[in-house]
């Protein structure tokens, strides 16, 4: 009887970010992707989110590699984390891919604990009981991969992050005809697909449209200088806009670290096709006037440490926003991100800067397929089971719903979450909820742990501010040795505060007075009445409830 297969969900199923999946049989683990996902506004101080790196930890020793489907910070942004807490294994994925992961073990000097294993497109690898085809596909970044995973219960199908381009920028399709295939013999048993788009109708616009519409606007402010910014790994992106520059004569610099790095290995791996002498070094902008240079610039998600919020706040060492500048934002901002890119163009608005953005020009689309690029995914897979993946959870039920008009049997689609696990055995598909907990939190740059509370005090601290009060008590008299004190943070500020702050003194002393004359008083019962006296105090007059934080000092 062939062995069982599991597959353990560590995140990406909810949320979309921080993919990572764990595929297993007998004693070995494939990771399938290890991402991370940005933290957002509601989640002050918190770095990024992680997967369920504890799962990996408890398996160490039965870890044999991971497959990184493409290069997107979804996909490969926890792998210098997982590496980092000792873990060693070997990484595969195309040329373009691993070179970003590369950049990101570097930074970290985590080289020497992995093999980079770089796969061809349609080459086929044995990575310990799996065999593992990979499969070109397109998407938002070069060297996309889908991965046919030849396992004891047949073939998994992973299928990336993906859209089916007819016109890919770089003519490298999606090897559909290869699916088709597999689909006829032996047949695809589970698939898992990407569902970021199920719930949009129709189909995703080609990337290679967006080079007219490029070239359109860099006509129509052929004197000025314009200022590009995209994902700094949207290489099919860059290479239309270098395209529309030279078209043009225009001579082209990056600016932020990771576009100058990332288009550096475009050039190098023959991603980026781009005439030798049209690039020039940021630092002489200066010699060249406006209508003769084009900018392609980081920070199109406004994030405020990137180079173009940098320029927009006046901070660039390099440029300084003018009334000459166009500025083209060729990206939709991230749900989430919509506030710092509105900051950001007010900012480049404030200098001068004429600002095009894809709500006035179609200069964006998608790199995730809608229902019809999906339905074609389905139809030519054809698989036995399917799990919906990479997405929030209404697009994971709307990519269900999709298999099942389909044709698909309502009990061969599974709807599982983060932390479930599914079986796959020679009786079919089983969903076991929650084998593992969940997500973990990087907290305050290299402290990674899960959340106890930690987050729900800064937001409270946030919105509400601090009181602390210090009583200072000779225990040994039981007597208060001086009034005690107020300090507040963010909250009432001057003479209502110290009005308040007088209040409090009083009513504190008094409580801590009351507590000595008790017989059982100890330095717990002293805090706890502070803490009551302070506390209804400020609630009565403030009707707020900053955090209290009393201090008893023995002297
Ligand atoms: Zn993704
Ligand atoms: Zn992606």
């Amino acid at each position: 009887m062939p062995a069982e297969v599991t597959i353990t969900f560590l995140g990406g199923l909810g949320d979309i970010g921080r993919n990572c999946a764990a595929i297993e049989t007998g004693d070995e683990l494939l990771l399938l992707d290890c991402g991370q996902l940005f933290a957002s506004e509601d989640e002050p101080g918190v770095d990024s989110i992680l997967p369920d790196i504890d799962y990996l930890l408890e398996r160490s020793d039965r870890i044999i590699g991971c497959l990184v489907t493409h290069g997107h910070e979804d996909h490969i942004g926890a792998l210098a984390q997982v590496l980092s807490r000792g873990l060693e294994f070997p990484i595969y994925g195309s040329a373009f891919t691993l070179g970003l992961v590369k950049y990101r073990l570097e930074e970290r000097n985590l080289l020497g604990r992995t093999e980079l294993i770089e796969v061809a497109d349609d080459e086929s690898v044995q990575i310990g009981s799996f065999g593992v085809e990979f499969l070109p596909v397109t998407h938002s970044v070069p060297g996309g991969m889908i991965s046919a995973i030849t396992t004891p219960q047949g073939i998994v199908l992973h299928s990336s992050d993906f859209k089916l381009d007819p016109h890919p920028v770089d003519g490298r399709r999606t090897n559909l005809p290869r699916i088709g295939a597999l689909a006829e013999s032996p047949g695809i048993r589970l698939m898992l697909a990407d569902s970021t788009n199920a719930d949009s109708p129709g189909t995703t616009a080609s990337e290679s449209s967006m080079g007219p519409t490029l070239s359109d606007v860099f006509r129509e402010n052929a004197d000025r200088r314009i200022i590009t910014a995209c994902f700094a790994s949207h290489m099919h992106r860059v290479q239309q806009i270098i395209d529309a520059a030279v078209e043009q004569d225009r001579r082209i610099a990056t600016l932020g670290l990771s576009m100058l790095k990332n288009v550096a290995l475009a050039r190098s791996l023959g991603v980026l096709k781009v005439p030798e002498d049209s690039f020039f070094d940021i630092k002489d902008i200066g010699d060249f006037a406006p209508g003769q240079t084009c900018i392609i610039s980081t920070g199109s998600q406004g994030e405020s440490r990137a180079a173009l919020a940098t320029a927009a706040a006046g901070n660039s060492k390099w440029i300084s926003i003018n009334k000459h500048d166009t500025v083209l934002l060729s990206s939709h901002p991230i749900p989430g991100n919509e506030a710092k890119v509105s900051t950001m163009i007010n900012d480049l608005v404030r200098r001068g800067a004429e600002v095009v953005h894809s709500g006035l020009v179609d200069i964006h689309t998608s790199g995730h397929g809608k229902r019809a690029e999906l339905t074609t995914l389905h139809t030519v897979a054809n698989p036995e089971w399917f799990v919906p993946v990479h997405g929030e959870y209404r697009h994971l039920v709307a990519h269900a719903e999709l298999a099942t008009s389909l044709g698909m049997a309502d009990d061969r689609v599974l709807l599982a979450e983060d932390g479930d696990q599914i079986v796959l055995g020679n009786k079919g598909l089983r969903l076991k909820k929650k084998v593992t907990k969940g997500h973990h939190l990087l907290l305050n740059g290299d402290f990674l742990g899960p959340d106890r509370g930690v987050l729900a005090d800064r937001l409270g601290l946030g919105q509400q501010g601090m009181v602390s009060i210090t009583a200072v008590v000779d225990f040994d008299s039981a007597r208060q040795m001086c009034d005690p004190w107020v300090e507040a943070r963010g909250w009432l500020d001057g003479d209502d505060g110290r009005e308040i702050s007088e209040q409090i003194i009083k009513l504190v002393s008094k409580a801590i007075d009351e507590e000595l004359r008790t017989a059982d008083w100890n330095r717990d019962t002293l805090i706890r009445r502070v803490r009551r006296a302070a506390g209804s105090c400020v609630h009565q007059q403030s009707r707020r409830r900053p955090m209290i934080v009393p201090i008893v000092i023995d002297v």
